[in-house]
């Protein structure tokens, strides 16, 4: 007779890891199919390879500005390319082995190979059936490439494969300028490829402010070719390199790395044996706050899903989806304020309610520029700019979007602000050091209060007074 499992996930990556965490808590009687690759999307090929380039790219980098800080001698300094890659994957091996061992340890529990439904409980997993009472899907996704680029051959690069080149090519462009687009171009550039980047929108890095986006195509044209507002088509030229072809301008190029989005890895799952009807992308309905698809026992988590597909929201479905399948009623959970990240220089931060999305009726918006606030101009590091968003009625920040130096700590703190439903006034009381990055936030902060009438000639007076000796 057939074992049927209590829960079966597919898909080994930051998701599929977490509800397998959460549903052994409750039952052992679990099974992980994974495809490929395991060690996961984040530390093989995406969070922590690219951070290790760019964390490589930023230092050398920073070596022009040292005869401005006085320091003499770095014009000599040389990228080694190939000791930077090899370091990449030495740090990805690194974090891959923890997260390998996991699933090691599960023995017959863990199974390689492909999972496809072929029935609501029922997986083929390369023509080994395995029956399941609940599932979870955590399957991913993948670079997105048109057909037609593969003729290309390895001269398209995707994330998935740029880590473990041993070298890198003269002149690149990179196609796509979503948050891995801009991560990658600048930190190719930076480390001495001649970069020409291609966005189809006149938006980057997934902002929708302008004065934000303005702030970075600044910055990133700086630093490298930059083509935004239409399609780019590749071809292939009489020296036999490739030309990228977007509007009016044609750029030639050794090699190509596309950053076009990812797809979810939905396609080849079986989804139709499922009996719910699918959108036209393929992807079945589903509740964000339970994970649950239809009222079928199947969750969906991660970038599958492909609404937030960044690491510590891939985490959480997992956790929601693992304790889930182990509860007869789905628990609803409330999510945390959104938060994005892009790791180029200036960072980028986009959080709590983009600008796109806000009533702009009742929301005054405060900024501030860097390129005079104190401590980035000591860094030598004065650019960019930051827009706090708040509402008019009760004056608590709703969002904001920024792009500055060391703005991923900025962001962290707006997002606490945020998660905590604080006012303007609320941050203003806080204590700001001096001089820090911070104080460029207290300047958006204060204009916010300007706008909604409630600045004072000193912050400490939105501090409360103590006994009878309230201010007038
Ligand atoms: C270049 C890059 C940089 C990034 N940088 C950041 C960052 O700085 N910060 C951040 O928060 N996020 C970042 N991300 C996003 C983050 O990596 C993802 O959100 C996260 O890894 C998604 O995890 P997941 O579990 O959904 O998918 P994955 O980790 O991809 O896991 C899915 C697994 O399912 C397997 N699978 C697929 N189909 C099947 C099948 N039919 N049967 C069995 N197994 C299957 C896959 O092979 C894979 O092992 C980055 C991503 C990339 C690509």
């Amino acid at each position: 007779m057939t074992h049927i499992f209590d829960v079966a996930v597919i898909g080994a990556g930051t998701a599929g890891l977490a509800a397998l965490r959460e549903a052994r808590r409750h039952t052992h009687d679990v099974v992980i199919v994974n495809d490929g690759h395991y060690g996961t999307t984040c530390a093989r090929v995406g969070c922590m390879p690219s951070k290790a380039l760019i964390e490589s790219a930023n230092a050398f980098h920073r070596t022009a500005k040292l005869a401005e800080l006085g320091i003499a001698g770095g014009e000599r300094l040389r990228v080694d390319t190939s000791a930077v890659l090899a370091r990449v994957r030495r740090l990805r091996d690194h974090f891959t082995k923890d997260i390998v061992a996991i699933t090691t340890r599960l023995g017959d529990r863990s199974i390689q190979g492909r999972a496809r439904f072929i029935a609501a409980d029922t997986l083929d997993v390369d023509g080994r059936c395995i029956q399941a009472r609940k599932i979870v899907i955590a399957t991913g996704s993948r670079p997105s490439m048109p057909p037609q680029w593969r003729a290309f051959g390895n001269r398209i690069l995707t994330s998935d494969t740029l880590f473990e080149q041993r070298s890198l090519p003269a002149r690149m462009a990179v196609v796509g300028m979503g948050s891995i687009g801009a991560e990658i171009s600048q930190a190719l550039a930076r480390l001495g490829v001649k970069v020409a980047a291609f966005g189809s929108r006149p938006f980057i890095a997934g902002l929708s402010d302008p004065a934000v986006n303005d702030a970075l195509v600044t910055s990133l044209r700086g630093e490298m070719e930059l083509h935004l507002g239409a399609s780019a088509r590749l071809e292939t030229n009489d020296s036999g390199d490739i030309d990228v072809i977007a509007g009016t301008h044609r750029v030639s190029v050794d090699a190509v790395l596309a950053a076009l989005g990812r797809r979810p890895n939905v396609d080849d799952l079986g989804l139709e044996h499922l009996g719910i009807a699918l959108d036209e992308d393929g992807m079945p309905p589903f509740d964000r706050a339970t994970r649950r698809i239809g009222d079928l026992p199947i969750y969906l988590a991660g970038d599958v899903a492909n609404e937030f597909p960044v690491l510590h929201e891939a985490a959480d479905d997992g956790y929601i989806a693992g304790i889930n399948v182990t509860r007869a009623a789905p628990i609803r959970f409330e999510r945390r304020a959104h938060l994005t990240i892009v790791f180029c220089d200036p960072n980028v931060a986009i959080l709590g309610t983009p600008y796109a999305q806000l009533d702009h009726t009742n929301t005054a918006i405060g900024a501030v520029s860097f390129e005079r606030q104190g401590r980035a101009t000591l860094a030598a590091d004065n650019r960019g700019t930051l827009r706090v968003y708040a509402s008019r009625t009760d004056g608590r920040l709703l969002g904001a979007e920024l792009c500055t130096p060391r703005g991923e700590h900025l962001a962290h703190l707006l997002a606490l602000a945020i998660s905590r439903s604080l006012t303007v006034q609320d941050l203003l009381r806080m204590p700001f050091y001096h001089p820090v990055f911070e104080e460029g936030l207290r300047t958006a902060l204060r204009d916010l209060a300007k706008q909604l009438g409630t600045d004072r000639q000193s912050d400490l007076a939105s501090c409360r007074p103590v006994g009878a000796s309230a201010l007038d």
